[in-house]
């Protein structure tokens, strides 16, 4: 059994909100952040988590993250084709990230720059890796990852879902441990908090994604905010 916390916020600029979460039963959990003009970047991001859900309905659970993947590369071909029967759709996409828990182990997919986090024994860890030029710039050592959370480019995703025919579905497996926490979040929070703040949240606030939430808008809120917390018991 784990606890789960949940929250979407608008924020303090933009005039709508283009990141879509949905809690599957049993245990997975979808972020998707989507991109495009006009309202494609809600099509996108909403379309990624129905794929997902109608596609592991079909399936017995456990999920693994083969399935997981699957999921995504279905939404990945529904979000081109209608970008392609529909001018006011073109060039939109969305970033994937799923997390699926079972008994003793934990699966992911993921695409794009939204995140998995893992807080364990007071180590907050992250287990994504953005697909972005900014963390290209920071593998490469050219920035360093604060500068990175503030380069002009740093919203420049370097795959999306809907985008191109061909995606690369980052996935791992890993196992569990009573008193686990997970993170999935929107870059919404991750460019607005740092990672120290964000544990403290995690580890002392009675709801932690209202709190993050809040925390996000406090400092700025720029963008549209996400979050899916999870506790394992
Ligand atoms: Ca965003």
């Amino acid at each position: 059994m784990a606890r789960v916390f949940q929250a979407t916020h608008v924020g303090k600029v933009r005039y709508n909100n283009e990141d879509s979460l949905i809690v599957i039963e049993p245990e997975t959990f979808v972020v998707a952040d989507g991109m495009g003009g006009a309202q494609a970047g809600e099509v996108a991001s909403q379309m990624l988590v129905e794929t997902v859900k109608d596609f592991l309905s079909q399936s017995p659970p456990p999920y693994d993250e083969k399935i997981l993947s699957q999921a995504i590369l279905l939404a990945n071909s529904k979000i081109l084709n209608l970008a392609r029967q529909n001018a006011n759709y073109h060039g939109m996409g969305t970033t994937a990230t799923i997390l699926s828990l079972d008994d003793k182990k934990a699966c992911f997919a993921h695409v794009g720059d939204s995140r998995i986090y893992q807080l364990r024994n007071n180590f907050l860890t992250q287990l994504t890796q953005d697909h972005s030029y900014v963390e290209t710039l920071v593998r490469r050592g050219e920035i360093t990852p604060e500068e990175a959370r503030v380069h002009p480019m740093k919203n420049v995703l370097t795959q999306a879902v809907g985008a191109v025919e061909n995606i690369f579905v980052d996935t791992a497996n890993f196992p569990i441990e009573s008193g686990d926490t997970f993170l999935l979040c929107t870059d919404g929070l991750t460019n607005m908090v740092d990672d120290d703040s964000i544990k403290n949240i995690l580890q002392s606030a009675p709801n932690p994604a209202d709190a993050l939430i809040d925390a996000a808008l406090n400092a700025g809120g720029r963008d549209n905010i996400s979050v899916i917390v999870v506790g394992v018991d």
